[in-house]
């Protein structure tokens, strides 16, 4: 069985191919960069007003300014400032020759024509050419996720297509004879196959392309020809259930005699430890334990930062600090566990939690608290990591 690390330790390790596509700006939300993205302007480009005011010349100390033109954002202006001279100024307009000062419409007052000050600003009021970032220099690395904030800087240097990591393609297949598809009545015995909704959920957020399969029953021959019918379309299939110990759980062994070479079949994690990964050829593969907390948990620290490698991304999750409110304790310590929590403000506090199959204590959850190997338990008060869901 390996640890968590050893298994991140192969994932990162694989050698992944990432292709390149050309989009519209407008379709540009969850997307990688596959190029850096240098500025195309300097940024501002040009001397402007940050402030609703008067331009002039801050060493001029007149007791009084002319006004000579209005400038709006977007204006050019026309007439350069001399000593005793000011320009009414918008923000973002362009700052007229001469000037190097604005004062904000605030501290002043206006007459006949002309502007006086009536208080004190200390601000020039004025966003440098260039200030934020030099035209040619990189404004967005290659592998960033473009956020809104990335979005907008890419629309603010006027580009209109950009370069990106193509989406992988994610197949779901859900294995086991007991499982309906939502929609469907059950019959005793069965339940509904939440899973491929899960993860298709999870691919989904992450800009990936997910592809359901639906349902196969836990017989070798169906499984294989299965995975054999949806391999070409897909990146990486993940397969739900059928990885345990159980007469039935056939997905391992299958994997191997379509060629697949298996990495890893046991990871020391709590829920989630039947997890396999395999390869063959360009194409990746990850079998799951069917309990629905383990598939979401397993996807979330295993299968997340590997898919986003996959797309050209370094994902790293945000890890937390937290002191735990409750005392917790475990019967074992041979495996990392993954605790659905609630995060607020610093503290940790757990939930009623019945394990692997206890959907709704994950539903409940924002946060996963992460227990080491070997830490039996732990008092209230402590300190734990948690990372939010
Ligand atoms: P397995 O990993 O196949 O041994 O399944 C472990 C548990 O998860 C069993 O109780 C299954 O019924 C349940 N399970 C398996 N697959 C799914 C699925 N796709 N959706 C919801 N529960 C599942
Ligand atoms: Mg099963």
């Amino acid at each position: 069985m390996l640890s968590i690390k050893e298994a991140e330790e192969i994932l990162h390790g694989w050698p992944l191919q990432t292709k390149e596509e050309e989009i519209e700006l407008s379709e540009c939300s969850g997307r990688i960069l596959s190029q850096d993205v240098a500025s195309s302007e300097d940024m501002p480009p040009f001397d402007r007003s940050a402030m609703d005011g008067y331009a002039f010349i801050s060493s001029d100390n007149s007791e009084r300014f002319k006004i000579l033109e209005t400038l709006a954002a977007g204006v050019f202006p026309k007439m350069p400032i001399h000593p005793g001279e000011c320009s009414r100024i918008m923000t973002g307009a362009m700052l007229p020759p001469g000037a190097d000062r604005v004062v904000k419409r605030e501290v002043t007052a206006e007459e006949d024509g002309f502007m006086r000050l009536t208080g004190e600003d200390h601000n020039d009021n004025i966003r440098r050419r260039g200030e934020d970032l030099c035209q040619g220099s990189v404004m967005i690395r290659k592998g960033s996720r473009i956020r809104p904030q990335e979005a907008a800087l890419l629309a603010s240097s006027g580009l209109k297509r950009i370069y990106v990591c193509k989406k992988s393609v994610v197949g779901i297949l859900s294995t086991g004879s007991e499982l309906v598809e939502p929609g469907e009545s059950l019959r005793s015995g069965q339940i509904y196959n939440s899973n491929a909704t899960s993860i298709a959920a999870q691919v989904q957020a992450m800009g990936a392309e997910s592809r359901s399969f639906g349902t196969v029953p836990d017989k070798e021959e169906a499984i294989r020809s299965a995975i054999e019918g949806l391999l070409p379309a897909c990146d990486l299939l993940i397969l739900s259930g059928g990885v345990s110990a159980g007469d039935y759980d056939f997905v391992p062994a299958v994997l191997r005699s379509l060629g697949v070479t298996l990495h890893f079949e046991k990871v020391a994690v709590q829920p989630g430890m039947p997890t396999v990964f395999g390869t063959r050829g360009e194409k990746c593969f990850f079998g799951l334990p069917g309990n629905p907390v383990s598939t979401f948990v397993i996807f979330e620290i295993l299968i997340k930062p590997f898919l986003f490698r996959m797309m050209g991304h370094e994902w790293a999750p945000l890890l937390i600090r937290a002191t735990l409110e409750d005392p917790y304790r475990r019967k074992n310590a041979e495996r990392t566990a993954f605790i659905p929590i609630i995060y607020n403000e610093g503290r940790a506090s757990l939930l009623p939690y019945h394990g692997s199959a206890h959907l709704l204590a994950l539903s409940r959850a924002n946060a996963l608290m992460q227990l080491p190997q070997g830490v039996l338990e732990i008092s209230a008060g402590s300190s734990v990591d948690v990372r939010p869901i």
